[in-house]
């Protein structure tokens, strides 16, 4: 059978797009403006611009892209590993099941109880679950899990969105995660590019399969998730060809379902234990092509969430959230029970790869909030069935301003309120004032609603959402 990424055609095209005209760029850039997905000759011209100054204005306009779309908020989550036992050989990654210097745990139900308590007592809402993949990690496991994060809480904590990464399922498990109430559900396809796929994945594994893999949103969305989450794992083919496999992917989950991912992931690979095969990577990529894998992915897909992980050290991560990211994971601790000893930090013989960025949640908060952009913790596009298709016919007309912008307003005062350090509570209030006011001078009634709701806030009301 074949799939939807034709691997010839990509290279035809990325080679037919060298050397691109600048009137032709500035015309795709105007597609783009217009928040038009682009298509895959449009997205091989802007992998292929080298002009500096012709960069400098992408770089611009993805900025307002997102600014459009998504306005100046950036939205927080926190991953939690539940186990690290792997069926798995996957050369890159520190799981893998031939690597004997990871000690293999699975959380015990007190044990992610206490990590999650770890959590909420830092102001964290939103959490991803990571699982390898393993008999053990089956789709009744994910559910128990999930229930169980969702009914511990402590005072004003509480998990309000639990999104999954975990192996591809069959159609009857997506179903009983859809039930127990999932967000997103990610999988990276890791490369799209078939030949390098077989090499990096060892025949006879589960994760050999790379149409089981590249379907397996497919199958997400016909067990009832709506929001899917595609990435490429860049580090392991050439970053041109991965950028085209996302777009494809894309187009095909927009033919097939009505709606692109809700999310697209830009992993870049970090050093593992004992995992040499990172050591000497062909197609590392640099930190400037990394700029331009996220800016050519904002002008390309305008309406997908972002996200820029931790595997990202801070400067990097600071630079680039202008540049179209939606949303951050800080704070994160990726060791098995790595929450509740925060202040080891690193725990390599527990993890799967190394963090780039160990800043504490309210470090990254106080440094967001400084860059201008409203740190949010909004859970409520999932839970008043903003997702799919709905978020989509939601987001295209631009009013999630009227939504979004309010939400993480109101769910930042929360954080500021009930977790904040003295700085980051003084430099979020001001932040929070000086939207009011730019809200105000565009929108008075919209301000008096958004000032009416923060007044429940700090009268102790909590998950107040428009
Ligand atoms: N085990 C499941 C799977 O492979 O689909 C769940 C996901 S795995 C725990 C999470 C993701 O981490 C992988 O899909 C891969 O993209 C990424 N990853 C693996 N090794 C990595 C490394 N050395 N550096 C950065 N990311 C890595
Ligand atoms: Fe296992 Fe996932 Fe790591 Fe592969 S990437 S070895 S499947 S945990």
């Amino acid at each position: 059978m074949r799939d939807f990424i034709d691997d010839v055609k990509i290279k035809a095209i990325l080679e037919k797009s060298r050397n691109p005209d600048k009137q032709e760029i500035r015309a795709i850039m105007e597609k783009s403006r217009k928040k038009i997905r682009l298509e895959p000759e449009e997205t091989a011209k802007l992998i292929q611009v080298e002009d500096e100054e012709l960069l400098e204005e992408m770089y611009a306009l993805a900025g307002e892209i997102k600014q459009s779309v998504y306005g100046n908020r950036v939205v927080f989550f926190a991953p939690l590993y539940i186990g690290n036992k792997c069926i798995n050989n996957c050369l890159y990654c520190g799981f893998r099941r031939d690597n004997t210097s990871v000690e293999r745990k699975t959380l015990t139900m007190n044990e992610l109880e206490e990590e999650v308590l770890t959590l909420e007592r830092q102001g964290q809402k939103r959490l991803i679950l990571v699982y390898g993949e393993h008999p053990d990690y089956d789709a009744d496991f994910m559910c128990e899990t999930i229930r169980k994060v969702y009914e511990t809480k402590t005072g004003p904590g509480e998990i309000r969105r639990v999104n999954i990464n975990a192996a591809p399922l069959e159609v009857e498990g997506y179903k009983k995660l859809h039930e127990v109430g999932i967000g997103t559900f990610q999988i990276f396809q890791e490369t799209y590019h078939h030949e390098t796929y077989a090499k990096l994945h060892p025949a006879g594994d589960m994760k050999s399969d790379y149409q089981w893999r590249l379907y397996g949103l497919d199958r997400a969305a016909e067990g009832g998730i709506d929001d899917l989450g595609i990435g490429a794992l860049f580090g392991l083919y050439d970053w041109r060809f991965e950028v085209m496999g996302l777009l494809y992917h894309t187009i095909h989950l927009e033919e097939k379902f009505g709606v692109g991912p809700h999310t697209i992931s830009f992993p870049r690979i970090e050093p593992a234990i004992d995992t040499p095969f990172n050591q000497e990577l062909k197609y590392r990529v640099s930190d400037k092509d990394f700029k331009k894998i996220i800016t050519v992915l904002r002008l390309s897909v305008p309406y997908t969430g972002m996200i820029l992980t931790a595997r990202e050290p801070a400067p990097i991560r600071n630079e680039l959230i202008p540049v179209g990211v939606t949303q951050l994971d800080a704070g994160s601790r990726i060791a098995i029970g790595g929450y509740k000893q925060s202040e080891i930090g690193q725990i390599p013989e527990k993890e799967q790869f190394q963090l780039g960025d160990m800043r504490s949640l309210d470090e990254v908060i106080a440094k967001v909030a400084e860059l201008g952009f409203i740190p949010s913790f909004c859970t409520a596009g999932y839970r008043c069935g903003r997702t799919g298709e709905h978020f989509m016919a939601f987001a295209k007309p631009g009013t999630v301003h009227s939504f979004c912008i309010p939400n993480a307003i109101l769910t930042f005062k929360e954080y500021l309120l009930d977790y904040a350090s003295e700085e980051t509570l003084k430099a979020g209030n001001k932040l929070i004032a000086e939207n009011l006011k730019r809200i105000g001078e565009e929108n008075p009634k919209q301000r008096e609603i958004i000032e009416s709701r923060l007044i429940m806030v700090e009268e102790g009301i909590r998950d107040v959402f428009i």
